[in-house]
């Protein structure tokens, strides 16, 4: 008997070789491997005779291999392989698969899976390519008669078969994991207890853990295969809870002893209110009213803000920033400020200047591309508590800068860091917090340092499904309104044939006193080329196609000062038409910037796109997006520049884009910190999502008549173990 945390190594049949092909898998304990779930069921309940199949159906054929071989054609090779029950014949074709050549050996048995259909020629009846396994080999038992009686017993037939994912290049074939899981399943203890508590088991239906595992491999015969394949049967609906209950569990955890820490209560009286109308350089949108009373009422309270603002690019998140930020240093506290580059954080740094230095507040940029000595002398500012408002790129918080009393990190997350990573960035700021960053919270003892308030801000608007897994831990604002007077961006298609028009129309506007973004894909595995690509485009606009216009270029690769002080031109209206690659993807803010040309459009992700989009459209004047692209556009590729063209709402483009790219990709690298599920999918799953949340929270309140301490504490020890053991996370709990 294993303990679900076993190494798969020890399950019998598998051994350290095959232990690491499965590793790359996914698959390091018995339970991964439990919980290596079918991708499709077969029906090889009632397997087909020949004679009985009709054309046009899908069916299942169990038959031996009679001969096969190899025919070329003029257009592709052809296999073909003849399977038999009795005196009838079945023929089954491949296309283009030479690769079959040696696969099949006469006597053996097959699964055969796959489309009837009559032949072009005479109206005889065979399988197109259908998915194949052999489930006997002629060796087994010295006849094929026995092979066949030997097969009807095994797990391959006569039932609902799983169908599984093979692995380490089709080694592992789905036959292979059938044996294996139903061997594990096997070696399970006869009572698996329950880490659900009774009452949400009761809210859910849910049925017992074992029984879930049997039957998700091996469904009941009278299993609906509709339910199957949407894996919403009893035994898959259980597990996907369970799993999505333990994350939310412990993020729940997380958010509540967050809570529990001391904080700050800022005061909000009439002289911060004052303050903070101060500086409104306009009037505020209801949206960002709402939020900023959020926010305010958090700083209020004792306890340590932990909030994510999502907000679309242009929805005016940096004013609520500036807004929080007067609170802090009203109250006599510090603000940090952190943007995930250089170039976003001194735009921040002249916004705050412009906006705050103007009535009285101290504002500072600590960059690592500063002067030593210029950056000693900060740091001093910062320890002495000179400075006020600093701001910086995430690196403020790597760096042994000291506050004097730090009250108030804003994180400008353009980069969206998952779950885990955000984890370890407040880790650190505790950490910062907690070795000399003094913050005293008012009105208590000098001895405990209090927590100061985190407010995390993201541009890119997630979808409801993410925000409850990833910032789980976090309240959410969201920003849902556009500043008024803003004319919606238009958006068109070109191909790049068409580019002469195009740079019409650049010229047309910039005529018109405005200025144009032309964005060039650098994506990084190619960046030596591509850059050079887009140096050459560059050099082609500025000679060729508008040699009397001022054209800038901007890139990666240049000097921090030089890639400032190009940007500043632009900004100060001193460049018509700006060069760049994704660069100025993050926060850039030219009001007088109406046109957008992105060359190969297609190979942009959703979001990015979305994102560059957000640079234009942001004054009075009409704006236009156009979306050039470059010979063959893949099917998803057509679809993420559709949605562009369709719609500029943010939260419809995160949800079609969360699709496309599926959660993994949808924070841009698998790294990014995601929770990888091991059965759950979070656009399948999100009424369960909800749920389990929902019973995570009720959970955590404590014992009730329904749920008792005990099983509260047996549900804690189970998260934690698996906390610690998926994500590697030990703090949680
Ligand atoms: P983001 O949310 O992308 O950071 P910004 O804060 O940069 O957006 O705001 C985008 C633009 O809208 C800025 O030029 C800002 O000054 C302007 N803006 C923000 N709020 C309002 C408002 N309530 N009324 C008018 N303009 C606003
Ligand atoms: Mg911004």
């Amino acid at each position: 008997m294993l303990e679900p945390s076993t190494s798969v190594q020890y399950v019998k049949g598998i051994g350290p070789r095959l232990a690491e092909v499965l590793a790359a898998k996914g698959i390091h304990t018995l339970d991964d491997l439990l919980h290596y779930l079918p991708f499709r069921y077969e029906d090889r309940l009632n397997p087909r005779s020949i004679p009985e199949l009709r054309a046009g159906e899908m069916a299942t054929v169990i038959a031996e291999v009679r001969n096969s071989g190899l025919f070329r054609t003029r257009r592709m090779p052809i296999f073909q392989m003849t399977a038999g029950q009795g005196r009838t014949r079945l023929r089954c074709i491949w296309f283009n698969a030479a690769y079959l050549r040696d696969k099949f050996t006469p006597g053996q048995m097959v699964a055969l899976y796959g489309k009837v259909e009559q032949d072009l020629y005479g109206g005889e009846l065979q399988l197109v390519q259908p998915q194949f396994e052999i489930i006997g080999d002629p060796g087994d038992d010295g006849s094929a008669d026995a092979a066949e009686q030997k097969v009807a017993a095994s797990l391959e037939v006569g039932r609902i078969v799983p169908i599984y994912e093979s692995a380490g290049q089709g080694r592992l074939t789905p036959r292979w994991f059938r044996r294996i899981i139903h061997t594990a399943l096997e070696n399970l203890p006869p009572e698996l207890p329950d880490p659900i508590p009774a009452a949400v088991r009761r809210h859910l239906g849910l049925i017992p853990p074992r029984e879930a595992l049997w039957n998700v491999h091996w469904p009941d015969p009278g299993e609906s295969f509709e339910n199957l394949h949407s894996s919403r049967t009893p035994a898959h609906i259980r597990l996907i809870f369970e799993e999505l209950f333990f994350l939310e569990l412990g993020l729940e955890l997380k958010r509540r002893q967050q809570k529990a820490q001391t904080g700050i209560a800022f005061r909000l009286d009439d002289g911060v209110r004052a303050a903070i109308k101060k500086i409104l350089p306009f009037h505020p949108t209801a949206a960002q009213k709402r939020v900023l009373k959020e926010i305010a009422s958090d700083m209020e309270r004792p306890f340590p803000m932990r909030r994510l603002l999502q907000g679309d690019v242009g929805s005016g998140k940096t004013i609520v920033a500036f807004e929080a930020a007067i609170i802090a240093m009203e109250n006599g506290y510090q603000v940090a400020l952190m943007a995930p580059t250089e170039i976003l954080a001194q735009q921040h740094y002249f916004s705050a200047r412009r906006i705050l230095e103007g009535v009285g507040y101290r504002v500072v940029l600590l960059t690592g591309s500063l002067e030593d000595d210029r950056k000693r002398e900060i740091r001093r500012h910062i320890a002495q508590g000179n400075a006020q408002l600093v701001i910086g790129t995430h690196a403020l918080i790597e760096q042994t800068v000291g506050f004097e009393k730090l009250g108030l990190v804003i994180v400008d997350e353009q980069h969206r860091f998952g779950v885990l990573q955000r984890f370890k960035l407040m880790k650190k700021s505790d950490a910062r917090v907690g070795t000399g960053v003094l913050a005293r919270p008012v009105g208590r003892s000098l001895a405990a340092p209090a927590e100061p308030d985190v407010l995390v801000m993201t541009a890119t608007p997630i979808p409801r499904t993410l925000a409850l897994t990833l910032y789980g831990d976090l309240d959410v604002s969201v920003l849902d309104e556009m500043p008024p007077g803003r004319t919606p961006i238009l958006t068109r298609r070109v191909s790049d044939e068409r580019s002469d028009e195009v740079w019409q129309f650049v010229r047309k506007q910039v005529a018109a006193g405005h200025q144009a973004y032309v964005v060039y894909p650098v994506i990084e595995e190619n960046e030596e080329t591509e850059l050079k690509a887009a140096i050459k485009m560059f050099k082609e606009l500025s000679k060729r196609t508008f040699p009397d216009l001022r054209v800038g270029l901007l890139h990666g690769r240049l000097e921090p000062d030089l890639k400032d002080q190009v940007m500043r031109m632009f900004q100060k209206g001193e460049l018509d038409i700006l060069v760049s690659t994704t660069v100025i993807e993050v926060g850039v803010d030219v009001g007088n910037a109406t046109v957008m040309v992105i060359e190969h459009a297609e190979r942009f992700g959703l979001a990015q796109l979305h994102q560059l989009r957000g640079r234009i459209g942001r004054g009075a004047a009409k704006s236009y997006c156009v979306l050039m692209t470059g010979g063959k556009v893949s099917e998803d590729g057509e679809r993420r520049l559709d949605a562009l063209v369709r719609t500029t709402d943010g939260f419809q483009i995160a949800e079609l884009d969360l699709e496309l790219r599926g959660p993994g990709e949808f924070f841009g690298t698998r790294q990014a910190g995601m929770p990888n599920f091991q059965v759950a999918n979070l656009i399948r799953d999100r009424q369960l999502l909800e749920a389990a949340k929902r019973e995570a929270a009720a959970v955590l309140a404590g014992p009730s008549p329904e749920i008792s301490q005990e099983e509260i504490n047996r549900a804690l020890r189970h998260m934690r173990n698996r906390w610690q053991r998926t994500y590697g996370l030990v703090e949680v709990g």
